[in-house]
Order: C-alpha cells, then structure tokens, then sequence
C-alpha cells in the first residue's frame, strides 16, 4: 500500500518570514553597507536581537548607512549609552499583567495573543517585556472572558504583542468568534506592525473574517516614514479598507528617522492615499539602550505646527505621551 504523503503548505507570509534577516553582516552584504562600519555596532545586538524581513529590507537605500528604515533595525553601540530617566520597563507593564492580559484602560482590555514579532525595532518600549511569562492559551482565554463579564465598562478587546499577526488567520479567527459571543463588546482593535514589513500578512481572507464580524474591526498600523509605505502595502490596504475594516496609524517621533515636517507631511499623504487615517504621533517611550532617538518636546511641539499648517485637520496625527498609570495618553 503505498503511503499518503502531507504536505502542509505554509501561507506565503511565513514563508517570507523565515528568510528574515538575522545577522548584521548578512543584511550588509545586502544593502552593500561597509561591513567594517557595521562590525563596530554589532555588539548591540546582544542587547536585542537583529530582526528584518527582506520586504523591509528591500525599501532602504543600498549603500545609505543613514537610511531612515535602516536606523530603526540595526543594532547601534549608542544603545549601550546609559541616560537617566531611560528604564527596562518605562509603562510599568511587567507586574501589572498577567496571562497575556493588560487591562490598563477603563473601556478596553489589551491582550498579549503573541510575543515575537517580524521586526525588532531598535526602539520598541517592549524590547525588556518578559514575554515567555505572558503565554495567551486555552485557560486565558477563560479568564479574559470572565474579566470582561465581570467587568461592564470593557467594551473593546485590543490585540497587541509583541505583533498579534504572528498568529495564524485560523487562532485569530477562533479567539473573534468567542469574543462575538460576549454581548458588551462592540469593537476588536488589532495593532500591527507586521503588514508594513510583510504586506502579504494583508490576507484577503482574514480582512474578510472580520468584515463579517458583528465587532466592528479597526487595524492599527505602526509607520514611521513614507519609505515604508510600498506598492504592495498600498494595494492590501485598499483591499481591507474595501471590505470595510478601519484603518488607523501611529508612529514614534524618532531623531534621524522622521523628525522633520516634510516627511511626516509626506507621511500623512501616503497614509491617506492608501485609506489610512494618521491617529497617533508618539513620543519615544523612555525604554533603556533607546535614548538616542528622542526628540525634545519643543522640538515634537514645533513640528506639530508645521505639521497643522501643512495639512488639513483630519491628517494630523494627535502628539501625545503615554505616561504610566495615566487612564489615557497624555497630549502634548
Ligand atoms: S513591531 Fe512593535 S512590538 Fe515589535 S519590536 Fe517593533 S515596535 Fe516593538
């Protein structure tokens, strides 16, 4: 008899996903960087591994060792630059959750559905999480029921990560259908980075799946520079915004990568050509081994001007902190 072989096809996405870059020498080979100017930062990444996808990689200029993209992934000798005030764990996070869950805000409960990510952003405020002590499996998702049940202010559940899109279209589509059974939910929020870096994650059929849902569906995108913004990415988010999903921004005013008002202006023009609406405009996050991208908030204050004189209202982002223990983000 002969034996049936199964092939399990893995989604495109993942595909791309592990022919990630991990090795700085590797991505310089690639971008045709000095491999001498690389060697002399290389030591950061024992501070927080190197991780790009070739998508992302591929939208940073060959040659550029300033590349706006470029900056935001490769590991960098000023992360061992100890600055006061910057800390491991700047929003108070890592005592305050558990079992994947963060309820930090009145109205919504923020959930950890997975830790990794396909980019590691030299800046990222999580870059210390524990996230091994923060699995989000079967029991959790108990538990995350019954707090929002006992709990009727909560009426949005927000995926966030780590990149809750790690997660397969199957487990995001098991955990919305138990969260549309809870009658006080109106709205699932999921907060990405991960289409930017992999467009393909966009699937047609999960933008689908949570058309259909009696949630309303909003993505959060993370984009912090109009390079980001590629032919691929533009076209699946058209898809999305078709099928009716919402389509939020936030970026990180980051020193050298997009603290000037003509590219934030250029920014907000990309966004909306592809149906997105710029929400957010961040100050850094005081995490340790990030203090050299922060921007004085005279500066952020001054760029915000620029920015509402070049622009109509509703493609200004909103520049705001987010302060531990504050019941919302603070506006600057
Ligand atoms: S994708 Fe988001 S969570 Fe992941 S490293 Fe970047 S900023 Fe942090």
């Amino acid at each position: 008899m002969s034996k049936l072989k199964i092939i399990s096809v893995r989604p495109q996405w993942q595909q791309e996903l592990a022919q990630s870059f991990t090795d700085p020498q590797q991505l310089a080979r690639f971008l045709n960087l000095p491999q001498q100017w690389v060697a002399q930062h290389e030591a950061a990444r024992r501070l927080f591994p190197l991780r790009v996808t070739r998508h992302f990689a591929s939208l940073m200029e060959p040659g550029n060792t300033g590349d706006p993209l470029l900056l935001q992934v490769l590991p960098h000798a000023n992360e061992f630059i100890e600055r006061e005030g910057f800390i491991t764990d700047p929003l108070a996070e890592q005592n305050t959750g558990k079992n994947g869950v963060l309820h930090k805000y009145k109205s919504r409960v923020l959930v950890i559905l997975r830790g990794g990510c396909a980019i590691n952003c030299r800046y990222c405020f999580r870059r210390h999480f524990p996230y091994a002590d923060h699995h989000f499996g079967q029991a959790e998702l108990a538990q995350l029921l019954t707090l929002i049940e006992q709990d009727p202010n909560i009426n949005e559940v927000i995926l966030s990560g780590g990149d809750p899109l790690m997660a397969t279209d199957q487990h995001v589509a098991q955990l919305l259908t138990k969260l549309e059974q809870v009658p006080q939910l109106k709205r699932i929020r999921i907060h990405s980075r991960l289409p930017v870096v992999l467009p393909s994650r966009l699937t047609e059929s999960l933008a689908q799946r949570l058309a259909s849902s009696r949630l309303q569906a909003i993505l959060v995108l993370h984009i912090n520079h109009p390079n980001e913004i590629s032919p691929q990415l533009t076209q699946a988010l058209l898809f999305w915004a078709q099928a009716g999903i919402t389509l939020l921004n936030q970026s990180v005013l980051l020193a050298g990568v997009n603290d000037d008002a003509k590219v934030l202006t250029e920014l907000s023009e990309m966004l909306f050509s592809a149906r997105v609406l710029p929400y957010y405009l961040h100050q850094l996050d005081r995490v340790a081994g990030a203090s050299h991208f922060a921007v004085s908030d005279a500066v952020a204050r001054a760029l915000l001007q620029q920015l509402q004189a070049n622009l109509p209202g509703f493609l200004v982002p909103k520049l705001v902190r987010e302060v531990a223990g504050e019941p919302s983000k603070t506006p600057l």
